[in-house]
């Protein structure tokens, strides 16, 4: 699929009753940050970044949609990045029949450098619409090269070999449990 200026798929909502409002396309939602992500080394990339976790959850369920599985990488804490299996999140993405996004509640700030998006993916299944539910977390890390902070997403499926009081995976220096652990 290749929406080139059609709707977003993260702005198809199907349990949306409101009228009137018209979603975004692709190219004036999430394809910048896509497009940002594909051209430049993320280490240096000065490109757009999620300006909040919600901009970064949408973008990433975009991604699944069009099968983008290094988006899916990228935007995940580089610590949990090697962990990730590329293969299975292309076919997962690939194989499923993407229905629409619904974001339920988003948390901003919680704490330091937290923030928690609830929402609903929806996906075509032979007979029903069916729903996958989630609370995702998210992290703010800031890059030493250039000040700047992104937000990354942090898998709690991921297994990481680290201890409640080792230094945080996010890099804060602050101990796992009272940082990120407290997510994951
Ligand atoms: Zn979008
Ligand atoms: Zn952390």
């Amino acid at each position: 699929m290749q929406p080139s200026l059609q709707t977003c798929p993260c702005q198809i909502n199907p349990a949306s009753t409101s009228v009137g409002s018209t979603p975004l396309s692709y190219q004036d939602c999430c394809q910048p940050y896509h497009d940002a992500f594909y051209n430049d080394k993320i280490d240096q990339v000065d490109g757009m970044s999620a300006e909040t976790a919600e901009r970064l959850m949408r973008s990433r369920y975009s991604a699944f949609v069009l099968v983008k599985p290094d988006y899916i990488v990228k935007t995940t804490v580089p610590a949990q990045q090697a962990l990730l299996d590329v293969q299975s999140i292309e076919s997962w993405a690939k194989e499923t029949d993407w229905a629409g996004l619904e974001i339920v509640k988003h948390t901003p700030k919680l704490g330091k450098r937290h923030a928690q998006v609830e929402f609903k993916a929806y996906f075509k299944t032979p007979n029903e619409l069916q729903t996958h539910h989630e609370l995702s977390a998210f992290v703010k890390v800031k890059s030493k090269a250039d000040n700047d902070a992104r937000w990354y997403f942090l898998d709690p499926t991921v297994a990481m070999t680290i201890t409640q009081k080792q230094p945080c995976i996010c890099g804060s220096g602050e101990k796992f449990k009272r940082c990120c652990g407290g997510y994951i």
